[in-house]
């Protein structure tokens, strides 16, 4: 028997598509030579164009063009070789033209998909409805004065790609894994800064739901602008509640579109699909449809990187590297690339892995810095490795003395600067044997603890006997001599 009371009371499923609003790092913006920076004085970056000056033309920005066709390739898209701009009409005043350019009609990437992992390791596709290209809208500013209202148009034009995901998502986990993936494929692949903060990837999120099991759509509500990560699952959790008590409680959802109050967690009706805009679009006479050559769409799927997944399983494969570490070094682009370049150059991949992922960016990050602009070549560091895979020296040597020597820029040959420092281990098993026979002398107390089977002091012992020879020794060595004077 179950002890579920309430067997009447039907389970409900969430279900939601995001749009995702991506702004795209170009220096200027979509339809003039605007600057298309964060951060600049009010009205600092504006021309004719940015202002909708009457008889000011826009013309389109190539880079953006190749931007998002790069993240329609990533997201396993047909690219819509011909495809053009549309004006949706609507009236605002941060809005000059009393139109926005964006595309309806024909975008310019459609159907495709992103695979994602979630926590519990369950795979989940969730499809790509389309891609398109858009112009931001300026900003208003109520907060600033007493009486009025202040414009700012230096993010009018600023471009933009929307990203529309099919109604595949089915909790708050899955829009947090999907906006994730979202955001490190954006930065992977140069196409945004993907800052959530400064608003360069915002979302509204689609949300019903439906009772378990039933396979037709619920009527949704579009929570507007949520800014965070965060702010998508907490929406989620709201509304997934509200709609749900609703039903329960015989009432039922009108589609809407919401706002989300980030301080209660809440949503609260924006207007209903009666007040919806009508906005009246129309193919934007004065911008050409945007033509795709095949040589060009050849170009930029050569011009492709790999992708972090990709990446991640071939380094597991090739290299038998752990999950977690090629995760690791697969979406830290500037590793990746550092690791590249020294790949060829290592004995074992595998010591580089863990030299990179360990050490090196424990490094990296306690100086807040990139490999890159560290003075240290990719030829240098693989010598490093090598050294101390071969046993020359010893990796805490390496780590403390030899590294920081050679990012001072001190001399180029590594194995000549170890040499010159006094760095390399001495196989001397004469003065290796004399140190350890004094360390067994003064820890008489744990060798007796040893040998009545407390063998993990040793580790005592090998570590004394390699201060005692300066680091210069070599672990394994010194352990056996050890083992060997204990019997
Ligand atoms: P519109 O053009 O009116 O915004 P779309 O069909 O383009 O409508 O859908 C917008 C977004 O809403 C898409 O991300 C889509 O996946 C999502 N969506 C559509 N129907 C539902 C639904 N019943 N529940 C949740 N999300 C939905
Ligand atoms: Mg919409």
């Amino acid at each position: 028997m179950s002890t579920n009371t309430n067997l009447d009371v039907p389970e409900f499923e969430l279900v939601s598509g995001l749009e995702i609003h991506v702004q795209l790092n170009t220096k200027s913006k979509i339809f003039s030579s605007d600057s298309a920076s964060f951060g600049a004085s009010g009205n600092e970056h504006i021309s004719a164009v940015s202002l909708g000056l009457p008889g000011a033309l826009p013309k389109l920005n190539k880079a953006v063009v190749e931007k998002a066709v790069r993240m329609g390739l990533a997201l396993n898209c047909t690219i819509n070789q011909l495809n053009y701009f549309d004006r949706k009409n609507y009236f605002y005043a941060d809005l000059p033209k009393g139109y926005q350019i964006t595309q309806d009609n024909e975008p310019i990437c459609k159907n495709g998909y992103i695979d994602l992992t979630l926590s519990d390791g369950t795979e989940r596709r969730i499809g790509i409805n389309r891609i398109h290209l858009e112009e931001d809208a300026g900003k208003s500013m109520h907060d600033q004065d007493e009486q009025y209202s202040f414009v700012d148009l230096n993010r009018a034009g600023v471009p933009l790609i929307e990203i529309v995901t099919e109604p595949d998502i089915r909790s708050a986990e899955e829009a947090s894994v999907l906006l994730t993936e979202m955001r490190k494929l954006v930065r992977h692949l140069n196409v945004s800064d993907g800052n959530m903060e400064e608003g360069s990837l915002r979302c509204d999120a689609n949300i019903s739901i439906r009772e378990a099991g039933s396979t037709e759509f619920g009527t949704r509500c579009e929570v507007k602008n949520l800014n965070s990560i965060r702010n998508v699952r907490r929406a989620m959790d709201f509304e997934y509640i509200r709609q749900k008590e609703l039903v329960l409680s015989g009432g039922a959802i009108v589609q809407s579109t919401l706002n989300f109050d980030a301080e209660q967690g809440t949503t609260s009706p924006m207007r209903t699909k009666e007040m919806a805009n009508d906005y009246r679009y129309f193919p934007d006479p004065d911008l050409p449809p945007v033509s795709i050559s095949d040589e060009w769409l050849l170009e930029l799927k050569a011009g492709m990187p790999a992708l972090p997944r990709a990446i991640t399983e071939q380094l597991m494969k090739d290299l038998g590297v752990s999950l977690s570490d090629a995760v690791i070094l697969a979406e830290d682009t500037d590793l990746l690339s550092f690791f590249n370049a020294t790949l060829l150059d290592v004995k074992t991949p595998k010591s580089l892995v863990n030299w990179l992922v360990g050490p090196v960016r424990a490094m990296l990050n306690e100086k807040g810095i990139l490999i890159k602009d560290i003075n240290l070549t990719a030829t240098q560091f693989a010598a490093v490795v090598n050294l101390v895979d071969d046993k020359k020296i010893t990796q805490q040597v390496a780590l403390q003395q030899l590294l920081p020597a050679l990012m001072k820029g001190d001399g180029g040959n590594v194995f000549a600067l170890a040499e010159e420092m006094n760095l390399l281990i001495e196989d001397n098993v004469d003065e290796l044997s004399v140190f350890a026979d004094q360390v067994l002398e003064k820890y008489a107390a744990q060798v007796q603890a040893y040998k009545k089977g407390k063998k993990g002091v040793l580790g005592l012992f090998v570590g004394e006997v390699i201060k005692l020879a300066k680091g210069k020794a070599d672990p394994q060595k010194v352990s056996a001599l050890l083992e060997e004077k204990l019997k």
